[in-house]
């Protein structure tokens, strides 16, 4: 059954994306109002609802914060298994997923992240002004705030342009953050929550963060892709995370 997911939330959002909080988070955490400590808090749970439509009969579907793992579980070294078909299951996981990254206001997240491998992640930049993104459809300029959240399902990315050094966290890294190296261009093939297939390009911010969310599809991290200087800077609190999350 293919659904139309609309994502008429009832639950709005109270918090605009604040400047690249690179302070605390990065491209991909802590950008938006709500200080770091909303991602260490406990979430809450039942947060809201999305409209779905489900064939002809439009319905709608209760959304729940999910809880989102540390760096030390197993998910987040696990490559994601392809999704076959966009049923109501992966429906559910996106809206969760969507509903997951904006109480813990980050700017993407994927499925590894709340302990599930499988190849869906979602992003949402809006209202990030002060690192600014570009996107574009079938070589045409767009607006990306028209395109957020983006839904990418079985992603593919192709990477141009140079690499660029930039602030990042990840909402399973809490409280961290360091420089990664990125390219600056992205070209992406994807399916969207309606199965059908979607094809943009990204600069900027957008494609860090389609960069990142694409790495842990894979299993990849993004201390992996920091340099010496950052991982040894970051050592102590990656072992105390460790600790934490294994404890
Ligand atoms: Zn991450």
């Amino acid at each position: 059954m293919i659904c139309y997911n609309i994502n008429v939330k009832i639950s709005t959002l109270s918090h605009a994306p604040s400047p690249l909080g690179e302070g605390d988070g990065s491209p991909l955490t802590g950008t938006r109002h709500g200080s770091s400590s909303d991602i260490l808090s406990p979430l809450p749970s039942g947060e809201g609802f999305r409209l779905i439509f489900g064939g002809r009969m439009g319905h709608f579907l209760p959304t729940m914060v999910l809880e989102i793992v540390s760096y030390g579980h197993p998910a987040l070294r696990a490559k994601g298994r392809k999704i076959s078909e966009v049923n109501d299951e992966i429906l559910q996981l996106v809206e969760d997923m969507l509903e997951t990254m904006e109480a813990a206001s980050g700017v993407g997240l994927a499925a590894q992240q709340v302990g599930i491998p499988m190849q869906v992640c979602v992003v949402d930049i809006t209202g990030v002004k002060d690192r600014p993104s570009e996107m574009w459809i079938d070589g045409k300029a767009v607006d990306h705030e028209d395109f957020m959240p983006l839904i990418l399902i079985n992603p593919k990315i192709t990477l141009s342009g140079r690499e660029r050094s930039g602030n990042e966290g990840c909402l399973s890294f809490p409280g961290l953050s360091g420089d990664v190296s990125r390219h600056e261009k992205v070209k992406v093939h994807a399916l969207d929550e309606e199965g059908e297939v979607y094809d943009f390009e990204a600069s900027g911010l957008l494609a860090r963060a389609i960069q990142h969310e694409f790495d842990h599809l894979q299993g990849v991290l993004y201390i992996d892709r920091m340099g010496q200087a950052e991982r040894k800077r970051l050592a102590g609190d990656l072992e105390e995370l460790l600790a934490r999350s294994q404890g």
